[in-house]
């Protein structure tokens, strides 16, 4: 079994999630004690919180990729980085080290695919939902096509993430507003749904949902079982 190097604590409740889920498909592929081997740098994430809102994104690649070093040092065969936000680096990340990276995207649009959808409606943060480096590489890469909520509903949804779900806190009222949110992006053509933050599947889950889920924590973690495993 391959070890796998998080990059996580971005925030913890999500990471948290990886960790469960990690362990969980590797206990039931490979059964009795089996579990995963798995190296954690968990980051401070007030520090990357700050860094993100003031635009600092080369000091964060220069961070995540020395944290990328110390997993690969102590024997990471491959990384994770635990955010869909913060593989706005995960080149910086990839030039770092000597050993793979497990790009959410892409482990995202195997999905996307095998579920035989072309057009899909994508949550996230701002940086996610509007920066070029996560819908370019769905559409260039992979040839999957993305709509994002109007700007308003952005708002909401980044506000959601940071002001509630990475403190830990699930609020009904921000359920149905992500549902609302959902409902018109089905309006809009899309065939399925990217929870692409790694913290929203704390909050929706698939009997919220009139549309499929691509819950990227969950894909990414399965992912990485199959590398692991490989
Ligand atoms: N975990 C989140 C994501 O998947 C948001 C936190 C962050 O900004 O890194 O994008």
């Amino acid at each position: 079994m391959k070890t796998i190097g998080i990059l996580g604590g971005m925030s913890w409740e999500s990471t948290l999630e990886y960790y469960r889920l990690i362990n969980e498909e590797v206990k039931s592929r490979l059964g009795g004690f089996h579990s995963a081997k798995i190296l954690l740098y968990s980051f401070d994430f007030a520090e990357i919180e700050s860094l993100q809102h003031q635009g600092r994104w080369e000091e964060m690649g220069v961070l995540l990729s020395e944290a990328a070093q110390r997993l690969e040092k102590a024997g990471a065969d491959f990384i994770l980085i635990a955010t869909n936000t913060m593989h706005k680096v995960a080149p910086a990340v990839e030039e770092a080290i000597s050993i793979p990276l497990l790009h959410i995207v892409d482990a995202t649009a195997a999905a996307i695919k095998e579920a035989n959808c072309h057009r899909v409606g994508l949550l996230g943060t701002k940086f996610t939902m509007e920066e070029e480096f996560y819908r370019r590489r769905l559409k260039e890469k992979h040839q999957i096509e993305v709509v994002v909520p109007p700007v308003e509903q952005r708002d909401l949804v980044h506000q959601v993430i940071f002001n509630e779900l990475v403190m830990g806190e699930i609020k009904e009222k921000s359920r149905l507003n992500f549902i609302r949110i959902i409902n018109d992006l089905k309006s809009a053509g899309a065939q399925g749904i990217i929870l692409g933050c790694t913290e929203i599947p704390l909050l929706i889950k698939p009997e919220h949902s009139s549309l499929p889920l691509f819950d990227t924590t969950a894909i990414h973690a399965r992912s990485a079982v199959d590398w692991a495993l490989d």
